[in-house]
């Protein structure tokens, strides 16, 4: 009998590669949606995965779909915990809508979605848990309190899990995923994602599919030792600081100053500061020279 595996949020994105990776590795495969019938029936119709419509952040809701997955395709061997949205602020601009949005999906979602399980997977000693957690759950995010507190607390859901699991055969791990090309990161302006890719050591986004092969991996009995662990995969961004460098290029005809991203600096085309370098980000106070200050690739 083919094991079968639940991928919340699997109808789409990162999800929906997990699904396909997992179903063509032979498992029978449950994919979770929120709202967007459209893109869940599609998945459907081109992959044939079966896909079931709650929302993680409600545990009766859950609880009755896992039921419901179960019923139809057996008891669940592995559980992808995928499902997740970010409510991006600055911290003084957060509203508590957008702190407990987040929590709710990305933090007890994950609770709700391996609570009902775990009793059957440890009756039949064996299961996998794996959660999809983030980058910015290790080192934080500007505008992202909310999403990194959750994605940090998925570390210690499986370090936990792992250690209460591991008597009854169950595994539970995590992926830490760098940027990858989702509709979650094109959404963000061309500018911002440039800027983010300069950040990558790899030079570009990563693929839905490279997580998704992670995942087959930890939910194989290849992995059986693995547990409680965090597999990062992020091109080695974790691994590089940003640097800055500066371009000038001075326009003597110009009265104005443009100073981007400083809020100090000279002039070193012309040696002066007469453009009242103590300025502020986009001063337009009188200058000779316009200071434009790069990410660098
Ligand atoms: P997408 O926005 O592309 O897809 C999200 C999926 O989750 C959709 O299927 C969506 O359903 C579902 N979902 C959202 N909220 C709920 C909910 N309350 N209940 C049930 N299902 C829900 O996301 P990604 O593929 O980009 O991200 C997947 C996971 O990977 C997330 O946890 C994310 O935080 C994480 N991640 C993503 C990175 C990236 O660069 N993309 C980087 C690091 C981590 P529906 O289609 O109905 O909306």
């Amino acid at each position: 009998m083919p094991r079968v595996a639940l991928v919340t949020g699997g109808s789409r994105g990162i999800g929906a590669a997990i699904s396909v990776a997992l179903k063509d590795a032979g498992y029978t495969v449950a994919a979770t949606y929120a709202g967007n019938d459209e893109a869940a029936a599609k998945f459907t119709e081109s992959t044939g995965i079966k896909t079931y419509k709650w929302n993680v952040a409600d545990y009766d809701d859950s609880k009755a779909g896992l039921e419901k997955v179960e019923a139809d395709l057996g008891p669940i061997d592995v559980v992808v915990a995928n499902a997740g949205i970010p409510r991006d602020a600055p911290f003084h601009k957060m509203t508590p809508q957008q702190w407990h949005e987040v929590i709710d999906t990305n933090l007890t979602g994950v609770f709700n979605t391996v609570h009902p399980v775990w009793p059957g997977m440890r009756e039949r000693k064996f299961g996998r848990i794996i959660v999809i957690s983030s980058i910015n759950g290790q080192k934080g995010q500007f505008a992202q309190v909310n999403y990194a507190a959750t994605k940090a607390g998925d570390l210690g859901i499986i370090k936990s899990l792992a250690q209460e699991g591991a008597r009854a055969g169950i595994t539970a791990n995590a992926i830490c995923p760098g940027y990858i090309a989702t509709d979650m990161v094109m959404a963000v302006p061309e500018k911002v994602r440039e800027s983010i890719i300069a950040q990558i050591p790899t030079g570009r986004l990563g693929e839905p599919e490279e997580i998704a092969r992670c995942v087959v991996f930890l939910a194989s009995d290849d992995a059986a030792f693995i547990n409680g662990s965090t597999i990062t995969a992020n091109g080695g961004q974790f691994f590089r600081k940003m640097r800055t460098r500066r371009v000038r290029i001075c326009f003597s005809v110009t009265r104005r100053c443009y100073l981007y991203r400083s809020r100090r600096a000279t002039c070193r085309c012309t040696g002066s500061n007469r453009s009242g370098m103590r300025c502020n980000t986009r001063c337009m106070r009188t200058a000779l020279c316009r200071t434009f200050i790069l990410l660098s690739g």
